[in-house]
């Protein structure tokens, strides 16, 4: 843009330049010739009149000195009378000089009216004007007196040739000093108009860097001021008073909203786009926690995470798992295959390695990172990659999400990382508060001593084991189990004896029967066990399970001496024994229970109808 204008500048200038001096040329020309003809043509006449005088006093013999005289004037080249023909007839043809030499000089003899001519070379410039000389009758003078001619013929003429080349070089001087002026004038001009084009040019030139980078989302381009000069300066400077203004007011809208949410995000090259699309997904991640805030457990909080990460960011593999107090890992959620990690980590949550660590585990930075990944080292682990993260509750790590991706999804699982996180962070505190919540609810059930359920626990989930159980249409087994002479350790022992003889107890019933079953202190040192699942005849036979094993295993007291102890199992089938009647089960194990003890103790007696023969229990 900047040459063609600067072209078409210079060609208007270069017309411009060239009339002014055509202009010049042309008005020196005439004022300086003009004046020279005229000079010319009054000598012409002069010499008319002195001649016409030599002749009126008879002294025509003395006109070779005039024309001598007037011939040695300055700028004068020639000046010759001429003879016309009536003369040469009269007074024969005369000296040389007195024939006529040019061309105009016949015209004007034969044509008896002036003429003029101007005669250029290259180092002359000449002026010729040529006057007829006629007889005409004028006061006092009277040519036919001597002339035998016609009134009105003509006599002769005269011829004077000016040199006026010294005019012609004084012209050539004054153009010459003007057409300099000129095009010194119009140079400058036009030094000065590309400057201040240059300046406008270094301007716009900086604004469009400016709005380009504007385009692309950033804030941080400037106007280079060292470029520009007053007022462009003063406005250079406004403008990135503005822009400074307005990156630092979105530097710090970011920066509040990383602080608001606790985590940065991955920013691009687009300040712009970065700031809306944090502010929308604050927004996002804002009822993402007000409604998992007003979610009723950790499952539908768990369910709204899948659902970011299968619904929202589209990914179609991952694993949500919670690490268990006992050092398990169970999954939460799996998506894309049954499972991506070994079975290791969910016997022992230490094998995840960032359940491990605490941090995040990207497969990209070390190829089989954790070798628990269930495609490490096999083929498809070229394909497939991972990263796991870690979610953090009170101190440890309560959850952790692994999202499993091909490869080429790399950079767009990178960008997701962040809010990922961002959602996570929102939700390990609900989370955390709600296990806390079931902890606490589930301390209420349990009976500190054994660690058994306690009664609380069985009314409040009776209702569901039994609708399980008939749905399936399965037997629960109730065993009535009780420590034989119990009391004996109280009184030799001690109370503490005796609560280590409980505990142990407890805990070998625990491991004997399957972790779908329930064991409920029901009394002192009387244990309910519920065996859901259980096949017809088989309740009896767990119970003996229990019995044996209570029989071998050794109880350690506190004091250091070792004993065992035996118990006593009554049996009953639900729904077989009881026409359906839970509660009535429990009455005939109770009564089969006494029935062992009648027996003598260390022995399982299951009930059968004819121990029970009253009506109601
Ligand atoms: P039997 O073989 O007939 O069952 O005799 P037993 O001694 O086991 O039965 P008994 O019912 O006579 O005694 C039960 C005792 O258990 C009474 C009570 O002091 C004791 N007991 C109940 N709860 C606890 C407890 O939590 N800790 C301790 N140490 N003793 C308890
Ligand atoms: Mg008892
Ligand atoms: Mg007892």
């Amino acid at each position: 843009m900047r040459k063609g204008l600067i072209l078409k500048l210079f060609a208007v200038w270069l017309a411009g330049i060239a009339l002014v001096i055509t202009t010049t040329v042309f008005f020196v020309r005439k004022s300086v010739l003009e004046p020279a003809k005229d000079k010319a043509v009054a000598l012409a006449q002069v010499v008319e009149s002195a001649l016409t005088t030599l002749m009126v006093t008879n002294a025509m013999d003395k006109r070779y000195l005039l024309l001598e005289q007037i011939r040695f004037m300055e700028g004068v080249e020639d000046l010759r009378v001429i003879r016309g023909k009536a003369v040469i007839k009269q007074y024969g043809e005369g000296m040389e000089w007195e024939k006529p030499k040019y061309p105009i000089e016949k015209e004007v003899l034969t044509l008896g009216i002036p003429r003029e001519e101007l005669i250029e070379t290259l180092d002359r410039v000449l002026y010729r004007v040529v006057l007829p000389y006629k007889a005409e009758p004028s006061p006092g003078v009277d040519c036919m007196k001597c002339h035998k001619v016609k009134p009105g013929e003509v006599l002769g003429a005269i011829s004077i040739t000016m040199d006026l080349t010294h005019y012609r070089n004084f012209g050539f001087l004054i153009t010459g000093a003007i057409s300099f002026v000129i095009l010194s004038a119009g140079f400058l001009t036009f030094m000065y108009v590309r400057n201040n084009f240059k300046e406008v040019e270094n301007f716009l030139s900086e604004v469009e860097k400016v709005f380009l980078s504007f385009e692309r989302g950033k804030f941080s381009a400037r106007i280079n001021l060292s470029r520009l000069r007053d007022e462009f300066y003063e406005l250079g400077k406004r403008i990135n008073k503005v822009i400074q203004e307005l990156d630092t007011t979105l530097k710090r809208i970011r920066e509040k909203v990383y602080e608001l949410i606790g985590y940065t995000l991955v920013e691009s090259e687009n300040e712009i786009r970065d700031t809306e699309k944090i502010i929308d997904e604050l927004v996002r991640i804002s009822h993402f926690k007000k409604t998992i805030e007003l979610d009723a457990t950790k499952e539908e909080v768990y369910k709204r995470i899948e659902s970011v990460l299968s619904d929202y960011m589209s990914l179609d593999k991952f694993s949500i798992y919670e690490v268990s107090d006992d050092n398990t890992i169970e999954k939460v959620s799996v998506k894309g295959r049954e499972t991506w990690c070994s079975e290791n980590i969910f016997e022992n949550a230490d094998e995840c390695r960032a359940k491990r660590t605490g941090q995040d585990v990207n497969s990209e930075e070390f190829a089989c990172v954790c070798p628990n990944f269930v495609m490490c080292s096999s083929e498809e682990e070229k394909t497939y990659c991972y990263y796991c993260i870690p979610v953090h509750m009170g101190g440890r790590v309560g959850n952790v999400v692994q999202i499993v991706y091909e490869k080429e999804l790399k950079d767009f699982v990178k960008l997701l990382i962040p809010y990922i996180k961002g959602y996570l962070s929102e939700a390990s505190p609900v989370l955390e508060s709600k296990r806390l919540m079931e902890q606490l609810k589930k301390q209420s059930y349990v009976d500190r001593l054994t660690g058994a359920f306690n009664r609380r626990f069985l009314e409040e989930v009776l209702d569901k084991i039994l609708a399980q159980a008939q749905r399936r249409n399965s037997n629960i087994g109730v065993l009535m189990v009780d420590v034989d002479f119990f009391k004996q350790v109280n009184d030799t022992y001690g109370h503490d004896a005796g609560d280590a003889v409980l505990k142990q107890i407890a805990d070998i019933i625990r491991k004997t029967i399957r972790k779908s079953d329930y064991l409920i202190r029901y009394g002192g040192e009387e244990f309910l066990v519920l065996l859901t699942d259980v096949k017809e005849g088989f309740a009896k036979e767990v119970a003996e399970k229990i019995r044996k094993k209570i029989e071998e295993t050794p109880i350690v007291l506190p004091n250091g001496v070792t004993l065992k102890k035996t118990v006593s199992v009554g049996v009953a089938e639900f729904p077989k024994d009881c026409q359906g009647k839970f509660w009535q089960c429990v009455k005939f194990a109770d009564v089969a229970l006494y029935r062992a003890k009648e027996e003598g103790r260390n022995k399982v007696v299951k009930f059968k109808p004819e121990m029970w023969q009253k009506e109601e229990y």
